[in-house]
């Protein structure tokens, strides 16, 4: 697997191939605004190396996978979302929409959310 996909639009992002502001970063992670909100916040948690899917996520990943975890869990506090509450999401091939197929957590908060999701 490679680091850098060259036509995956998150690894560009990640990257700051495509300038977009970071509500978060560290040397593996990096979120930004979705830019089709679903929610009064919704922030994307990515890894920067491509990975496409959380399918691929291998032994060596579990301190990555943890750190995506915890930086959504601060981005929250940052955000003030953490006693309303919020959902983390992350979507896995067709049957669970994944669109976009570089490794990301939805961090969704400031309205109350539904459940089940459809
Ligand atoms: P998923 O269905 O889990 O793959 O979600 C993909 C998400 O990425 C959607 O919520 C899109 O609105 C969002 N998205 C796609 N392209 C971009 C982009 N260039 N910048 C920010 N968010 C994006
Ligand atoms: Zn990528």
């Amino acid at each position: 697997m490679s680091d850098h996909k060259n036509d995956c639009i998150f690894c560009k992002i990640a990257n700051k191939e495509i300038p977009v502001p970071f509500e978060y970063e560290d040397s593996a992670v990096a979120a930004f605004n979705d830019k089709n909100p679903q929610a009064p916040v919704h922030i994307l948690i990515v890894p920067k190396a491509h990975m496409p899917k959380i399918n691929d996520a291998a032994e060596k990943d579990i301190r990555l996978l943890g750190q995506m975890l915890m930086a959504a869990k601060n981005i929250a506090a940052k955000r003030k979302i953490s006693d309303s509450g919020y959902r983390l999401i992350i979507n896995c091939g067709r049957d669970g929409g994944q669109l976009v197929e570089h490794l990301h957590i939805h961090l969704l908060g400031g309205r109350p959310l539904g459940w089940p999701p459809g």
